[in-house]
């Protein structure tokens, strides 16, 4: 009878641990994930686009885990810089690395004023300094497609394709591209 009970504790305290495992799991593939290539941005020239750029990063942030986009601290030299202008936005492609430097997005108004979504405006420039060119023409569903996803697209999010490619991107060393630099121009 003891031994029963001892025995049924047991496996009552195995199934804890069988339960428990996969959590454990979970939380260290979390906390590796943190150790994935943090690139900061200067939002100090970002106007009335800084809460924007940073739902923008968010986005990014919450689909990959390779790479992470980061407010930089103030008074730190930031990997990104935006600044928000009047033209057509625009940006340098990457894969850009910590570091680096020359990685800029231009939050321009001109797309802002023809009344494409703004966060999607802010999650596809952030998307070529990740690496990714324009697919055009493209459909919503696209985030890459940009402005060809039609003006009234409110997709920010970038689709499985999109997500693999940056997560390559950023899987390993430092890669670069032949086009890196580039000035990529919305219009
Ligand atoms: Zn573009």
């Amino acid at each position: 009878m003891f031994r029963r009970t001892v025995l049924g504790v047991a496996v009552a305290l195995l199934g804890l641990v069988g339960v428990a495992a996969p959590q454990a799991a979970a939380t260290t593939e979390a906390q590796v994930s943190t150790a994935a290539v943090v690139l900061t941005y200067d939002d100090s020239q970002a106007a009335e686009f800084v809460d924007v750029v940073a739902a923008g990063a968010e986005v990014w942030n919450t689909h990959v885990s390779n790479v992470r986009l980061e407010k930089a601290e103030p008074g730190t030299e930031a990997d990104i810089t935006i600044i928000a202008n009047d033209g057509w936005p625009q940006a340098t492609l990457g894969p850009f690395f910590p570091g680096e430097g020359g990685a800029t997005v231009w939050y321009g108004r001109q797309a802002v004023n023809d009344g494409y979504n703004l966060v999607r405006i802010a999650s596809h420039e952030l998307g070529h300094i990740l690496g990714l060119p324009d697919v055009k023409p493209g459909p919503c569903e696209s985030l890459m497609s940009g402005s060809t996803g039609g003006v009234d697209c409110d997709n920010v999010n970038p689709n499985a394709e999109e997500i693999a490619a940056v997560e390559a991107n950023y899987a390993g060393g430092r890669i670069s591209a032949p086009h890196k630099g580039t000035v990529l121009v919305e219009r």
